[in-house]
């Protein structure tokens, strides 16, 4: 998970070498308002900082009208992010802007919740834009299905991001180690091995 509008301390994080780029998807759908501009900002954002890692995001527009497409109608891949972005936390004194649901069995999990409001809380205490609060939200959800449950002293897995961390956040520099995407590169291949072995289950 991700708490906003808290402040720790000064954090580095390393620039990882990106390798062979591998594909997820992430769907986003929702009933939050979240803005054209807030939602492009934030897509091309995190595209940045998965691509760095070596991840190659294509995103699936699932808000509004947009939920009765065929891609929206249909499972998740193994592969797949399923984003659902919701008005407000149930709790109003919560300052946890993003959920990661990890299936207690060891499976990969793929659903995160996010709340617009809490996004929009922490862009006004931080004074910078939603679309980054977005962006960051998203992909640090993404690296706790990825990664080991837990957080990290620096870098985008914080579990508390202060003012230096949102201004690198702004300029796209919010990365993950270079060990953390070396982990997020293997644990995303594993899973497209299990969609081809899903695809072909005579695992031709
Ligand atoms: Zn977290």
């Amino acid at each position: 998970m991700l708490r906003v509008l808290a402040a720790a301390l000064l954090a580095v994080a390393a620039q990882p070498l990106a390798a062979r780029e591998i594909a997820i998807d992430i769907r986003v759908a929702g009933a939050a308002r979240i803005t054209s501009e807030t939602m492009d900002r934030a897509t091309a954002l995190a595209s940045n900082v998965l691509r760095a890692s070596g991840l190659e995001p294509r995103w699936i527009d699932c808000r509004g009208d947009r939920a009765a497409a065929e891609a929206c109608q249909r499972p998740g891949a193994s592969n797949e992010f399923i984003v659902t972005i919701l008005p407000a936390q149930p709790d109003p004194d919560s300052c946890v802007c993003g959920i990661a649901q990890r299936p207690l069995d060891g499976t990969p999990g793929s659903f995160i919740t996010i709340y617009g409001e809490c996004v929009r809380n922490g862009a006004n205490a931080f004074r910078i834009d939603a679309g980054t609060v977005l962006s960051v939200t998203i992909v640090h959800e993404i690296g706790h299905l990825l990664l080991q449950r837990g957080h990290a002293f620096a870098g985008i897995m914080r579990a508390r991001l202060d003012a230096v961390d949102w201004a690198r956040a702004e300029r796209g520099v919010l990365l993950f180690s270079s060990s953390q995407a070396a982990r997020l590169r293997a644990a995303a291949r594993a899973r497209q091995v299990v969609a081809a072995a899903t695809a072909s289950p005579d695992g031709s």
